[in-house]
């Protein structure tokens, strides 16, 4: 299967502010590690899923991929090109090409534009040759694609005329309207009444297949990404420690956070899962160590070679892991 998309050994650290223990180091600069070295691929026409916890590095991630942020080292590949540090046209191009669907539906649309407007601006800023025919055919279509209908209806109306799932429709109608290859939804349904995220991923789900559309889907939350996930990363602490199919990975947790993150969903589609394979983590509060295993201050199978650095590498098919628990085998 090809990559649409492929994220190189990527680092991104944050400055921490001046603090009392830079004083007492002399001026020491201290960092957050957002991003220590993320490789992962995403494969044409699936729905990929990046889960980790809040603070684990996920949005950072979203934003050095669409060069809201560049890395401080590493690749962002995008159909075989690199775009890492594309300017002008090239990167003008590869936005029209990779579409963000935000959190929140709320501040993510502009309260004074019609919904007709807000889903205009983007075909204003990358289809200028549009006929105007061509731009209420366009916006009528997508409106119909995430069931707004009547479409003329809908697209008359302002944001506080419509409820949360309905905003996060227009700001999906609004990432669709220039027929992308990516999209990259940040938690798109956190906000929403647990009544209708199932119906927004539904739409997420079938526009991917009917739109050919490869989905690039953040979250913290596992049960969603079972809902529509094809293949899963899990995030901790600006790393991936575990990778591959969602249903090898979700049925079958190697890592120790990964078995962490199930033991903390009670729903009924995740009760195959073999109870064996889901722990409890422990100092659930500890920060991620400095060096080494990341996961070691909260893992209960922390060895003397976890001071080490993991890699991540493959177990089965389809399925990698970073654990020295599986060097044993
Ligand atoms: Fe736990 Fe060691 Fe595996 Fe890290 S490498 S998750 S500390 S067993």
């Amino acid at each position: 299967m090809r990559n649409i998309l492929e994220v190189q050994d990527v680092k991104k650290y944050f400055p921490l502010k001046t603090s009392v223990f830079s004083f007492m180091n002399r001026g020491k600069k201290y960092y957050k590690k957002a991003l220590d070295g993320v490789s992962l691929h995403i494969p044409e026409g699936r729905v990929s899923i990046l889960v980790g916890e809040s603070g684990s590095g996920k949005t950072t991630l979203a934003r050095i991929i669409l060069r809201a942020i560049d890395p401080d080292s590493g690749s962002i590949i995008f159909n075989g090109s690199d775009i890492t540090r594309k300017t002008g046209k090239e990167l003008r191009n590869f936005r029209k090409q990779a579409q963000m669907i935000h959190q929140d539906p709320y501040s993510s649309l502009d309260p004074l534009m019609k919904v007709f407007d807000i889903i205009k601006e983007p075909i204003d800023i990358f289809y200028k040759d549009y006929s105007n025919e061509e731009r209420i055919k366009k916006i009528l279509a997508v409106l119909d694609d995430v069931n707004l209908k009547p479409s003329a209806v809908f697209a008359e109306k302002y944001p506080h005329m419509l409820s949360g799932g309905e905003r996060q429709r227009v700001a999906i109608a609004r990432s669709l309207v220039i027929e992308p290859k990516l999209i990259i939804a940040d938690e798109p349904v956190s906000m929403l009444d647990v009544s209708i995220r199932g119906q927004i991923l539904q739409i997420v789900k079938q526009l991917s297949v009917t739109r050919k559309i490869t989905v690039f889907y953040i979250t913290h939350d596992l049960t969603t990404s079972r809902d529509i996930g094809d293949e899963i990363s899990v995030m901790y602490a600006g790393k991936i420690v575990e990778s591959g199919s969602i249903d090898r990975v979700l049925s079958n947790p190697l890592h120790p956070y990964t078995q962490a993150l199930l033991d903390a969903i009670s729903e009924p589609k995740f009760e195959n899962i073999d109870k064996e394979k889901v722990i409890r983590i422990k100092n659930f509060d500890s920060a991620p160590a400095e060096s080494g295993c990341k996961f070691f201050n909260r893992c209960p199978y922390s060895m003397e070679i976890c001071k080490k650095e993991p890699q991540l590498e493959s177990k089965e098919q389809n399925h990698n892991v970073s654990c020295f628990l599986y060097d044993k085998e």
